[in-house]
């Protein structure tokens, strides 16, 4: 089989590995020549809106996929006339708007944090008065990373954030006090077979994700079984197929949903050493009509991006555990260059050893 994806990172690159072995050979549309995940499939060089380009990465394919979720809807909707596209086009509509993601939630039941709309000066003072502060303001598109977003806790940070960001589309949500933020990755087939990986622990900073532990600790079963339940039922509304990831804050016994990815993501990277079907292997498999492979856990895992710059490889191999993956790409402050996947057989083994692999791979 021949799979096209949409999107040339490191997410790309993780997916053409692991479809490898499955023979099924990737081709993924990218604009930058050489760009990750290009180093290790073929690559069509054009931009996601280039009609030409998407026509020549589908005129081999027998399925099209994609590793980020701000391809335009239009293209993807182009595609799926011509060939198989998932997850579907809706998918991806629903997670690039942060106010149609959170309604999308309420409607199937799914709690979140307070949210309201905001579209003028006017519904911003209305909206801080409803929600209180303190409060979180988002532009509702292209934002990831913790980018284009202020926390109000005072009235001056109010005005402070009204002036960055008022004048677009805007979300206004309550801030949440969480005790720690999860998520969850799930996958369904063609054929409707739904999977869940277990609960994730989150830790980011400035925004971007440091470190995950897999399954999360100290969890209970209720909360696992409960975030598993919400996720089919996103899957189920939008006849999904593939991996998508919703993210949460756990505060106390809630879980609120933050946002959905319709695709591999980071805090699934431990999959690939730590569950006996990597999320990578079980998002081609879905996607060109095969069965699911186990999202069991195998011992308890521990991963740690690397942003900005890539460490010694030497001495981050010098840890007998430490399997280490580098994303082909130059340092650049802020950029994810690669991670490291920890596994212990225990979660008190895993738990007795955090405080050396926290330390060997503090971010700097
Ligand atoms: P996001 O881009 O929505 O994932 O937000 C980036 C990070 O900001 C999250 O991972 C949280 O740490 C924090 N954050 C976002 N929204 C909220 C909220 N409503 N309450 C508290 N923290 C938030």
């Amino acid at each position: 089989m021949r799979l096209g994806i949409l999107g040339g990172g490191q997410l790309g690159r993780m997916l053409a590995l692991a479809a490898y072995p499955l023979n099924v050979r990737c081709t993924v549309l990218e604009p930058t020549a050489g760009a990750s995940a290009a180093q290790v499939c073929a690559q069509v060089a054009g931009e996601f809106d280039d009609f030409r380009a998407l026509y020549e990465l589908a005129k081999d394919a027998d399925a099209v996929t994609f590793e980020f979720e701000n391809v335009p809807v239009e293209s993807a909707r182009w595609l799926a006339e011509r060939l198989p596209v998932y997850p579907p086009p809706r998918a991806l509509e629903v997670s690039q708007e942060r106010l149609a993601e959170k309604q999308f939630f309420a409607s199937l039941g799914i709690p979140t944090p307070p949210f309201a709309a905001v579209d003028s000066e006017a519904d911003f003072r209305a909206a801080v008065e409803r929600i209180g502060l303190p409060a979180v303001l988002k532009t509702r598109r292209f934002g990831y990373d913790g980018k284009g977003q202020a926390v109000l806790r005072s009235e001056a940070d109010a005005e402070a954030a009204w002036a960055k960001l008022g004048g677009r589309p805007l979300i206004l949500e309550g801030f949440v006090p969480f005790d720690r933020e999860l998520s969850i990755i799930a996958v369904r087939a063609r054929d409707g077979q739904i999977a869940t990986y277990p609960l994730v622990e989150n830790v980011h900073i400035d925004g971007i994700l440091h470190r995950s532990i897999a399954p999360a600790p100290d969890l209970g079963e209720e909360l696992g079984e409960r975030a598993a339940e919400f996720a089919a039922r996103v899957l189920t509304e939008l006849d999904y197929v593939g991996v998508l990831t919703i993210e949460w804050f756990q505060d106390g016994p809630r879980l609120l949903a933050n946002e959905m990815a319709p695709r591999v993501h980071n805090s699934g990277h431990w999959t690939i050493e730590g569950a006996l079907t990597s999320q990578f292997e079980n998002h081609v498999r879905a996607v060109c009509g095969l069965p699911l492979g186990s999202t069991a856990a195998v011992g308890h895992s521990v991963m740690y991006n690397f942003i900005g710059d890539v460490p010694d490889a030497a001495r981050v191999l010098a840890l007998p555990e430490a399997k280490l993956h580098l994303y082909g790409k130059s340092s650049r402050p802020g950029r994810k260059v690669g991670h490291v996947t920890l596994r212990a057989g225990s979660a008190e083994e895993l738990r007795a050893k955090l405080p050396e692999w926290d330390a060997a791979f503090a971010r700097v």
